[in-house]
């Protein structure tokens, strides 16, 4: 494995402490608004293939627990604790390492050790094609996505994954049976590097996207992304993931409806 430098696009406030409500999410408590999936779907039926449905990928359309309970899987093996071969991706409710080692029987006195070594575990694996393939999709993610092809709308996957993951993404999509992107109805817009900050991308890939057609919706889980979209796409409505966030004390905008899945009502 190369050894990179992995920049910490997500830093949290150093005054929070893990256990505390609304650490990994200022969108906590929100009511959430499933008939907003078929809002969308109507408004892409009116627009066909002028239109363009966005989807973020990590925490939006795929789980990517499986993929950090591997990673603490094989930190267990190099670091010689058979405790971490126990992680399961059901452990982890959020972006904390914390949490999911202390379920695997960890004590207060060893995780301010452990955690920084796991962490950095993670880190060197957590962004590469061979671990995100393990990701899972979302409930209705892949009946849904193929429900907005069928509108004849197009779809654009946009992720802050770089360029280096497209291969493993791919992979993914494949085997979970959301639509593989062809460069024509089916669009990956990815980072070209892994150094550059999610929040630039998004905003930068606002001129590509309007380029490709009318943006119907967008979804992602990041509250600042899609308060990005909100702002700058007037006619797209706009639906905030609420599974989790990078915690960074960023509510979604209050007109902004929230799904935590893409099952729709009576489907
Ligand atoms: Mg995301």
């Amino acid at each position: 494995m190369t050894k990179t430098s992995i920049p910490d696009h997500y830093r949290r406030d150093p005054d929070k402490k893990p256990h505390e409500p609304g650490y990994f999410t200022a969108a906590q408590g929100r009511e959430v608004d499933p008939a907003v999936l078929d809002r969308v779907l109507s408004r892409a039926t009116a627009l066909g293939p002028r239109g363009l449905v966005i989807f973020d990928l990590d925490s939006t359309l795929l789980n990517n627990k499986p993929r950090q309970a591997r990673i603490v899987r094989e930190a267990g093996q190099a670091l010689d604790d058979p405790r971490l071969l126990h992680s399961m991706a059901e452990h982890f409710t959020d972006w904390s390492v914390e949490k999911p080692l202390r379920k695997l029987g960890i004590s207060d006195d060893e995780i301010p050790t452990l955690v920084p070594k796991v962490r950095r575990f993670w880190k060197q694996r957590f962004f590469t094609s061979e671990y995100c393939q393990d990701d899972l999709a979302i409930a209705g993610a892949v009946r849904y996505v193929h429900d907005v092809l069928a509108t004849g709308s197009r779809v654009v996957y946009c992720t802050g994954r770089h360029e280096g993951m497209r291969a493993g993404t791919v992979t993914c999509f494949a085997r979970e049976g959301f639509p593989v992107p062809d460069d024509d109805r089916v669009h990956l817009m990815m980072k070209p590097d892994l150094q550059e900050h999610d929040d630039d991308f998004k905003v930068r890939a606002r001129a590509p996207l309007a380029a490709l057609g009318l943006v119907v919706a967008a979804f992602d889980n990041e509250p600042i992304h899609i308060n990005s979209y909100f702002e700058h796409f007037h006619d797209a409505q706009c639906v905030h993931m609420l599974t989790d966030d990078s915690a960074r004390g960023i509510a979604p905008h209050p007109q902004i409806p929230s799904i935590r899945d893409f099952n729709r009502i009576g489907s």
